[in-house]
């Protein structure tokens, strides 16, 4: 493709198949769009090449591509029969951002370009309305002064407020074109007084400015955050869409709207959008007018009284519900549709994939199955299984004592509580000291996205559906309340009220995403099921999976939920984790500061009978299924006594003073915990430690047999081994504690002795470690850290700067790296040449993240095993990962 800049409606538009990566999803739909006849404003795409390119160029247009993009507008104006910067009939232009994927209000827009004190002249004659000219032209003003010349709207918004209060009137509406000409004059004064310079009034000019700042909008900060949240590469660039003006604000035979083809909150499949007459398409979006209903059904269930578009506009209804239907069966998905329609007009202003909740997703593409619009595999693959962390998050208990207070729109399912905060800053500050908040506004704008992300839920005042707010919020898996205008916000002050309340800063209040309810203090939650659509996604992603899924977990409520999210086995049962309650740690406590090996057996003594219990239990709620039990393996600082109480509480247990605590920590100080005395090393100094766990296993297992339940099968897992010798004393020991065992209880234990490789050198020894281990587990917490020498618990300090220099483009920790992939194709490689029917996975935190687990699936492990509420997430992860493999 040589062209880089391509418009919708030419003749090589309509040859070439539309590459999203290149015109970014909004222009390669605006095409699309234009090759099924729709009525789409003519216009082009600037390609996310170009983007390329104009960064390469130091941010700057060259004369090359400017002349490609005026040659571009000439055709526009043909095609509308206007002239850009014209003195009888002006072209207006649009100037919006297009990504490969969308990332609503991340970047900037410019709205009504092309107007100038010349122009806005000829649009009042043309138009016989010199009120809309002169609105659209202080529209143009503010916002080209805001995105392109930096100067803050608020100041063009206090000149409004002000203004409206001299004159006595309460909304914008009430201001006429004579009122607006003077504040067209006051916006110029104040862009002259913060830029030095006057305000544009060369359209070429304006047009270059804008198309400038949408790519420079690409690095901007609200959108590198969004980018680090959705793991968007920074190289992917954005596109520029320049589009003819339509105008939905030029009376009341105009309006403005953005529809979706199905529910995007529940999916249910009837069209579900929000309009106003008489308005621009940035006052449905920033949520500045609460607006009304597309259907007569969704207005009659929010009990409104203004008429819906069905009512008010029943032909372009119609029209418009057509179009929707002829866009979801061509793009086989649910659509978000931004609509216009001028004087009786429809036009078709952009679709895209509509953003929803995981619940919707979940029932849409169950539907589209039945309606065999998809494929099981499509239905399979549409489900980004991150997003199923929302459907496993638990609802309100509706048998508690629920206090509303007011209500709003059921924007974001899913409960929350917290304290209530009124900035973003304190939602982040208050996270930062792991404290719950709700973040209230009047409405959210783009740059509150990080405190929206800081907040465990998010309650604005004003704004429909699909307010900015309910938008990003959906997006992020954050319960949202939107648009409650029973809820009076009062910044100054921090407070909010309602008709029967008064609620502070610092107050905790818990809001019901899915059903729009605030209520006072904090409500207690019940666990969700995996029921109807979603288990029939997930019963199809069984079917398709290989990959086995385990869980991580050593407490016995854990292990019932992750059976209950259908986990087939325990892949990491972190022993040292059984001891951390109170009573329980202090017995370890000792048993780590023993002197002698006198004082270390009485303390394991104390240990054995809780690891036995513990054992008991787990086992018999995995009945029948593998449970990898690893010996202990604790870094010494994760366990030793710290403050003068816990010195003092060890000290009276082991029966001596705190002198001699404090000096027998000051000599198990270690300067490298995570590399120090842990892991099997601990085994190799003191077997009987790795012996009394074995012990509890075993008894454990007997006594299950003797009563005749049937038990879960152990796997005794060798953690941070590096060497043959090291994996062969610790397996000699297992054996020789299980024969102990049989003989006293003349029967015999089946079991797996195994080993994690989480070190370098273990994966490429495995073929000389796999002589003695029965199965791999790949610690990828560990094997992380070790290749790359970087500390698991300091690496937050500078990821960031890490992130920020592309060094990494994405948090090693999370995602597996490369690197650490080829250990394990070494590892999977020459394990398997010393033992075919090794058996192989994975327990670091990377077997609950979707693209380590594709890895996986490439490198042939048997299974993955993750956090309980991870379960149904890798379920799906590895059924598409299966699907992937075939196509790649
Ligand atoms: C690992 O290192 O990946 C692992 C699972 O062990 P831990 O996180 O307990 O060190
Ligand atoms: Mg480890």
């Amino acid at each position: 493709m040589n062209k880089l800049i391509l418009n919708f409606n030419s003749k090589e538009t309509k040859k070439i198949k539309i590459a999203r990566n290149f015109l970014g999803g909004k222009g390669a739909n605006l095409s699309e769009m234009g090759k099924l006849g729709l009525p789409v404003p003519p216009g082009f795409t600037i390609s996310t090449k170009v983007c390329e390119i104009f960064y390469k160029d130091n941010k700057k247009l060259n004369s090359k591509l400017i002349n490609q993009i005026k040659k571009e507008l000439r055709i526009v104006e043909k095609d509308v029969s206007k002239k850009f910067g014209d003195l009888n009939n002006p072209l207006l232009l649009s100037v919006r951002s297009g990504a490969r994927v969308s990332m609503p209000g991340m970047m900037d827009t410019i709205l009504n370009l092309g107007l100038n004190d010349k122009t806005v002249v000829a649009l009042a004659k043309k138009t016989s309305n010199g009120r809309f000219a002169k609105d659209s032209y202080r529209r143009f003003i503010q916002m080209y002064a805001n995105v392109v010349l930096g100067v803050e709207s608020y100041l063009f918004e206090e000149l409004i407020e002000n203004y409206k209060l001299t004159k006595g009137v309460l909304l914008d509406t009430e201001l006429d074109e004579d009122d607006w000409d003077g504040l067209i004059s006051d916006f110029k004064n104040v862009v002259k007084q913060k830029t030095k310079k006057e305000f544009p009034q060369d359209v070429n000019k304006q047009l270059i400015g804008a198309i400038s700042s949408v790519f420079l909008s690409w690095e901007s900060n609200r959108a590198k955050v969004y980018r680090k949240l959705n793991q968007i590469p920074s190289e992917w660039g954005t596109a520029v869409n320049v589009q003819s003006m339509v105008f939905g604000n030029m009376g009341n035979d105009c309006a403005t709207g953005v529809v979706f083809t199905r529910n995007p909150s529940d999916g249910s499949n009837e069209i579900y959008g929000e309009y106003l007459i008489n308005a621009q398409g940035e006052d449905v979006v920033a949520g500045t007018r609460t607006p009304r209903y597309i259907t007569k059904k969704a207005k009659k269930e929010a009990k409104l009284k203004e008429a819906s578009m069905e009512e008010e506009m029943p032909k372009i209804f119609n029209e418009l519900r057509k179009i929707l239907k002829m866009l979801e069966k061509h793009y086989k998905d649910m659509q978000d549709v931004e609509f216009t329609v001028e004087n009786k007009k429809l036009w078709i202003l952009q679709t895209r994939s509509g953003k929803r909740t995981a619940k919707s997703a979940v029932k849409i593409a169950v539907d589209m199955v039945r309606e065999k619009l998809i494929s099981i595999n499509e239905a399979v693959l549409r489900i980004n299984p991150n997003s199923l962390d929302t459907l496993l998050h638990p609802t309100l208990d509706e048998k508690s004592n629920i206090q509303v207070i007011a209500n709003g729109l059921p924007a974001s399912p899913g409960a929350a509580s917290g304290k209530v905060v009124f900035t973003s800053e304190e939602a982040e500050r208050l996270n930062d000291m792991m404290q719950d908040t709700i973040l209230v506004r009047v409405e959210t704008s783009p740059e509150d996205i990080q405190g929206m992300h800081a907040a465990k839920g998010i309650l604005t005042a004003r704004g429909g559906m699909t307010s900015h707010a309910a938008v990003v919020a959906r997006g992020m898996g954050r319960p949202c309340v939107s648009g409650s205008s029973e809820i009076d916000i009062n910044y100054e002050q921090k407070f909010f009220k309602t008709a029967t309340a008064q609620v502070k800063e610092g107050d905790i209040i818990t809001i019901d995403g899915s059903s729009g309810r605030i209520i006072l203090g904090n409500v207690p939650t019940v666990k969700p099921e995996i029921s109807g659509d979603f288990s029939k996604l997930m019963s199809w992603a069984d079917n398709i999976r290989k990959l086995k899924v385990r869980t991580n977990s050593e407490t016995s409520f854990d292990t019932k939920t992750a059976r209950d999210f259908g986990a087939e086995g325990i892949g990491l049962c972190r022993t040292e984790h059984m001891f951390f309650d109170e009573e329980r740690i202090l017995s370890v406590r000792e048993m780590i500061l023993s002197k002698t090996q006198e004082d270390r057996a009485k303390a394991l003594e104390k240990l054995l009978p809780h690891q036995k219990k513990d054992f008991l239990e787990i086992f018999k709620i995995m009945k029948g299924l593998p449970v990898t039990v690893r010996l202990l393996d604790p870094p010494l600082h994760e366990f030793l006594p710290r403050s003068e109480k816990e010195i003092s509480e060890v000290a009276k247990a082991v029966d001596t003073d705190e002198k001699e605590i404090k000096s027998r920590i000051d000599e198990l100080h270690e300067q490298n915990p995570m590399l120090g005395h842990r892991g099997c090393r601990l085994g190799i100094s003191f077997p009987e430690i790795y012996e009394m766990q074995c012990s509890a296993i075993f008894e454990a297992l007997v006594e299950l047999k003797k009563t005749k339940q049937k038990s879960a099968f152990p796997e005794i897992m060798i953690p941070l081994v590096s060497t043959e010798a090291e994996i062969k004393i610790m397996k000699d020991l297992v054996i020789k504690t299980a024969r102990k065992i049989q003989e006293k209880n003349k029967t015999k234990i089946k079991f797996l002795v195994g080993t994690m490789i989480e070190l370098p050198r273990a994966a490429i020894k495995a073929k000389e470690i796999a002589k003695h281990a029965e199965f791999f587990s790949f610690g990828t917490n560990d094997l992380t850290q070790t290749t790359f020498g970087i500390s698991r618990d300091d690496s937050g300090k500078f990821l960031n700067d890490y992130i920020e220099n592309k060094i990494f483009t994405i948090d090693p920790f999370v995602s597996i790296d490369e690197g650490v992939e080829d250990l394990i194709n070494i590892a999977v490689h020459n394990g398997k040449k010393q033992n075919k029917k090794i058996k192989l996975g994975i327990c670091g935190e990377h077997g609950g993240d979707p693209k380590s687990i594709y890895f996986c699936s490439k490198a042939g492990l048997d299974y993955v095993s993750c956090s309980p509420y991870r379960v149904p997430v890798a379920r799906l992860a590895a059924a598409q990962a299966e699907l992937k493999k075939k196509f790649n």
